[in-house]
């Protein structure tokens, strides 16, 4: 993988409690933002982009100067993920100069039904972002030429061909710029709703690696992307697939924070070109002593001169009779076995044997 992830888990907490939740709360370390600075600029530069997850990032106090911290030169992209709750305050207390598309240049809602008191019911959170803040949060955001995308979990409640219209019909009329319908349960198949949209529809581009697929469509004038991936796909994948860092001061390969991921200093990276030249060197000297080259001091073509015999000092440069006695106890072993057992024959190679 050529880009891979790197989300930020923005310390704070979250004021909804979704079933599909696998958010752990952690205490942000000590001195959390120098060990962030440290983390970010020591990352190689295969990472470019961030996303900024939580928790409900908009309701951390942290969010702020983590955005200043990002070195926009190296990280060309910052995503922010919101449930929508503290969006309104943080754009409206950030904006007065219209700016924030310096910090950030995409945003992600969370929005898992067209219906209000239904998408509240997901949250289990009754202070969720309600539809008259979220249009006027909305426009904001595109005035500071910011996109922005629905992300749909697909629950119980959103199942049929006309929810799902329905959904999109709602998107559209407010404004937002593409809608991610994202399947549960950590498979790469095709959720039932996205089976719905199979024919008819316009699909702009799929692009599926083992542990995630994607699926984008035009589905009445709206840009929909089905999402389908695996829940820890690091674990499953023997590449470089994403990196998570924890408030608690850690950086994985995984969600969870289990996989360790370790990051070479410019010095490490010099000290260990260093050690292999080392090491490499050392082998070629060992090699060198242990199996010497015999040196043929005379060639004297022996199958063209049958008279040729090898000069009685050749011996001094290659001790024939140690590879001598090596070879006569191999054959030992090869004939004490013929004798022991009848059916057992030497495999000769070439053949099946
Ligand atoms: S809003 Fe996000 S972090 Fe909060 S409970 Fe729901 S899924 Fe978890």
């Amino acid at each position: 993988m050529n880009e891979p992830n790197l989300s930020i888990i923005v310390p704070g907490g979250c004021n909804s409690k979704c079933d599909f939740c696998f958010w752990k709360q952690q205490k942000p370390c000590d001195n959390y933002y120098d060990f962030l600075e440290t983390t970010l600029a020591s990352l190689p530069e295969e990472f470019n982009q961030i996303s900024l997850t939580g928790g409900e990032p908009c309701l951390s106090k942290y969010l702020i100067d983590i955005l200043y911290l990002i070195d926009r030169k190296k990280f060309k992209k910052v995503i922010l993920t919101s449930n929508g709750t503290g969006l309104y305050k943080f754009i409206f207390d950030n904006d007065p100069h219209n700016n924030l598309k310096s910090y950030i240049d995409h945003i992600n809602i969370s929005r898992h039904h067209y219906n209000d008191v239904i998408n509240e019911t997901i949250f289990h959170n009754t202070s969720t972002i309600k539809i008259p803040e979220l249009k006027k949060c909305i426009k904001i955001i595109h005035q500071n030429k910011i996109d922005v995308t629905f992300n749909c979990v697909l629950t119980d409640n959103l199942q049929s061909k006309e929810d799902i219209l329905k959904y999109i019909k709602f998107a559209k009329s407010l404004k937002v710029d593409a809608i991610s319908f994202r399947k549960q349960h950590g498979t790469i198949e095709a959720s039932p709703q996205e089976l719905l949209f199979y024919k008819g529809y316009i699909t702009v581009g799929e692009s599926s690696c083992p542990v995630c697929r994607t699926k984008a469509q035009y589905i009445d004038d709206m840009l929909v992307y089905w999402k389908n991936s695996s829940v820890e796909p690091s674990t499953e994948l023997n590449e470089l697939y994403e990196a998570v860092i924890h408030p608690e001061g850690k950086i994985t390969l995984d969600w969870e924070g289990k996989i360790p991921m370790t990051i070479s200093s410019p010095k490490d990276t010099a000290l260990k070109l260093i050690a292999e030249a080392l090491i490499s060197i050392g082998q070629q000297l060992k090699n060198l002593v242990d199996e010497p080259t015999p040196v043929v001091k005379k060639v004297k073509k022996p199958n063209i001169d049958p008279e040729y015999k090898v000069d009685e000092d050749d011996d001094q440069f290659f001790d024939f009779s140690e590879l001598k006695k090596e070879k006569t106890a191999k054959a030992k072993v090869v004939v004490d076995k013929i004798k022991k057992d009848k059916d057992y024959r030497p495999c000769y190679g070439g053949g099946i044997c």
